[in-house]
């Protein structure tokens, strides 16, 4: 540390401000702006120096404003150094504004250095921002003024911007330091350290200038020839002759030993300081518009290249996906967890019961089924934020156009379609939202209302019951025959919206392709956030009520008295007479499935189910079909577990479905063209609930119920074709 100099400021409310930095830099700009008309210029007494001086009330504080010359360093190698360097020793301005030009920062932060060992209070106006924008610089002033020990404010002089607070980080600062101001020691390597201590001491020692400089400065300009300081301090007093002596002696030492004068040496650490300041990622060079259009240029003659670019769009698209689900398929699996945990706790704390049997089945059930779609929708926005952001989607749109156009569609359709299920196992419902990135509202509705005839994730398992009962060899060449009649119906039928409810010209792609950037992760959180939380909020509350409204219907009215003491009666029978206690449990589940299958049947959606029995019967499908079918609009999973209460099997986990599928296989109601007509009627009839919600929120609930009745309606007409055609000719 070294020793402090008392400049206290004048108890006069009148605070001087200087400005200094090296010419050039926008010194005058500044002080104009900031003294508009009110300013006096002169000259400095004796010299032709132009001095520069005005004032401004700030708060009740008067303030003299001077603009200082132009200096590069504070040495006296001229007139101006020498004006500045004496106006503000004898003068002592309350605070020094270091204007310095912030596309220049290494080579004048040199002179802040010198104003930092002169120990004035000064604070950096980093001028010039504009320009250093332009050229794609961006610095960490925070960081530049932490690691500086002085405030710095960005400004654009010749604009005004960051005037303001420019003057008021000047007083706040002024007042702050005004105790004592303490010179900043930079070491100039072991030899000279050793040397400027010995002087200092001496300085010390015979009190020599010390009333006006910091005794290290001193040294130091004794060390660099300063001819000033030298003639000043001959004049002085005591201990020039010694300091003189040891500098000679040090100036002839470094020139044998380095080749260079001790000047030289200073000025290279002086460098050292601003260089290992600067390292530590205070500027940040980012490319310019002109490097990034020509950057763009590159990327995009591989990216959008004839051949290359759809096979990596292919690829893009597909990782996409991928990730979306198997990355999402672990916090899935959490909620899966934590919600079967929250299950468990209620049915261990509520009596079996109706109050039971709502609480699970209906809320615990409903909530965990709109949870258990937020990861994946957080994931996919996630991505599709960062494709976005970085300019690569309006690329996929622009190569997808030509085709999607055809339709009525935009090149922005197919991230929607995609991640509905495009490739098989997608989620409508992130989907449905992803029509965000379709701008023109035309081609936006008829996006979405046939996203959802994709194959979701939660049809599958419904197609896999149905192949493995009746086309067992063919698997694979059926899903992918699923996947691509889903392709055919969306594009035919976005077509068909498109020159029918939804007519008129497509909006023109007037896009043009934005250069690349890396996005930052900060927006692509937010957006994130943002889009995920209000999906929980808004289709939380809806979904709810419908999953309570589908417990309703599958559970009232339930059986009569009579009816189900009858079951009762039969349980109490089986318990009695069978003794092997396997078979009895079999008989008692047996009994209960019934019992289920019963229930389901007397209930309302079973009562619907029965009374459409005469409608469905043209597709093939008998009342249970109908009832899997009326509850997979809650949502598809629903679908081939309700079978299984509906086939007196119980609850089916879709995974492990083989009973089912046997138990289908051998039934003399169903044939291969049953099971067509209803992979058909599944993969297009009304999206499920929470798709429908989204539908509502991207559109509006006129379009949403259009779609549920109009897919319901092209489902089922699909499936009459299909299995009176297949009936009639080939059975
Ligand atoms: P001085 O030598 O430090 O007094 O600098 P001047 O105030 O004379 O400014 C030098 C040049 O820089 C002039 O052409 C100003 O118009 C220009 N200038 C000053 N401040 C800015 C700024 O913030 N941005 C830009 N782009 N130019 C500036
Ligand atoms: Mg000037």
């Amino acid at each position: 540390m070294g020793e402090a100099v008392k400049w206290t400021m004048k108890d006069n409310p009148t605070a001087t401000i200087a400005l200094a930095g090296n010419p050039n830099s926008g010194k005058t700009t500044l002080f104009n702006a900031i003294t508009g008309a009110r300013q006096h210029v002169g000259n400095y007494p004796g010299i032709t120096v132009e001095r520069k001086e005005g004032t401004i009330n700030f708060r009740g504080t008067k303030i003299k404003l001077i603009d200082l010359p132009g200096t590069y360093s504070l040495s006296a190698y001229s007139q101006e150094e020498l004006v500045a360097r004496n106006f503000l020793t004898n003068e002592k301005p309350d605070i020094v504004i270091d204007i310095v030009d912030a596309t220049m920062l290494e080579r004048h932060l040199y002179l802040a250095i010198q104003f930092f060992e002169l120990g004035m209070p000064v604070i950096l106006a980093l001028n010039m921002m504009d320009d250093a924008r332009k050229q794609g610089l961006r610095i960490d002033t925070d960081k530049l003024s932490k690691l500086l020990n002085c405030p710095v404010v960005e400004t654009v002089a010749r604009s005004g911007q960051g005037k303001k607070e420019l003057i008021e980080t000047a007083v706040k600062h002024a007042s702050e330091k005004k105790q004592e101001w303490v010179p900043l020691e930079i070491s100039y390597g072991a030899e000279l350290d050793l040397i400027l201590d010995d002087m200092s001491k001496i300085i010390l020692e015979h009190q020599f200038m010390t009333d006006r400089y910091p005794a290290r400065w001193i040294a130091l300009k004794y060390l660099e020839n300063d001819t000033e300081i030298i003639r000043y301090g001959r004049q002085n007093g005591k201990g020039a002759e010694e300091l003189e002596k040891i500098s000679k002696k040090t100036k002839e030492h470094c020139i044998k030993t380095l080749k260079v004068p001790p000047e030289a040496i200073i000025a290279d650490y002086r460098y050292g300081l601003i260089n290992s300041i600067l390292k530590q990622d205070i500027i940040i060079q980012e490319k310019t518009r002109q490097e990034r259009i020509n950057f763009t240029a590159k990327l995009d003659s591989l990216l959008v290249n004839r051949f290359l670019g759809p096979i990596l769009m292919i690829a893009v698209l597909y990782s996409m996906f991928q990730i979306t689900f198997t990355v999402g398929e672990i916090p899935m699996g959490w909620l899966e967890s934590l919600f079967g945990l929250i299950s468990a706790t209620a049915t261990l704390l509520i009596p079996e019961g109706l109050l039971q049997s709502l609480v699970v089945s209906g809320i615990i059930d409903g909530v965990g089924g709109v949870m258990g779609f937020v990861p994946l929708i957080a994931i996919m926005f996630l991505m599709i934020s960062f494709l976005e952001d970085s300019g690569y989607m309006a690329r996929v749109a622009y190569m997808l156009d030509r085709v999607l156009r055809i339709f009525g569609l935009h090149g922005y359709s197919a991230m929607p379609f995609i991640i509905s299920g495009g490739i098989a196992g997608g989620c409508a419902v992130p989907g449905v939202m992803a029509t965000r990135t379709l701008r023109s509202p035309k081609e936006k509705l008829a996006t979405l209302l046939t996203a959802p005839f994709m194959p979701c994730g939660a049809k599958l398992p419904v197609f896999l019951l149905l192949i493995a009962a009746f086309f067992t060899e063919y698997k694979a060449q059926m899903m992918f025959s699923i996947t691509l009649f889903a392709w055919v119906m969306a594009l035919l039928v976005a077509k068909l919206v498109r020159s029918t409810v939804i007519k008129g010209e497509s909006t023109p792609f007037i896009m043009e392709l934005p250069p690349y950037r890396l996005p930052t992760l900060r927006g692509v959180f937010i957006h994130t956030w943002e889009r995920t939380w209000q999906y929980i909020k808004k289709a939380g509350t809806v979904i709810l009520a419908v999953s309570i409204l589908l417990w309703a219907a599958m559970t009232f009215p339930g059986l009569p008295e009579q009816q189900a003491n009858q079951f009762e009666t039969e349980r109490l029978s089986a318990i009695s007479t069978i003794q092997n206690s396997a078979d009895r449990k079999q008989a008692l589940t047996d009994i209960n499935n019934l019992e289920g299958q019963t229930a389901l049947r007397y209930s309302l959606a079973g009562r619907i189910g029965s009374s459409l029995e005469p409608l469905s019967q043209l597709a093939g499908f008998d009342w249970r079909t109908n009832i899997a079918l009326v509850g997979g609009f809650a949502a598809k999973e629903v679908i081939v577990s309700t079978f299984g209460t509906a086939y007196s099997l119980g609850d089916v986990d879709p995974e492990a479905a083989d009973t089912l599928s046997s138990r289908i296989a051998g039934d003399p109601t169903w044939n291969k063209f049953t099971a067509l007509a209803m992979i058909v009627f599944v993969l297009l009839y009304a999206p499920c609930v929470v798709t429908v919600v989204a539908m509502a929120k991207e559109s509006s609930w006129r379009w949403a119920i259009f779609a549920t009745t109009f897919n319901t309606a092209l489902g089922f007409g699909m499936a009459v074709i299909i299995y009176q055609i297949g009936t009639k000719l080939f059975i």
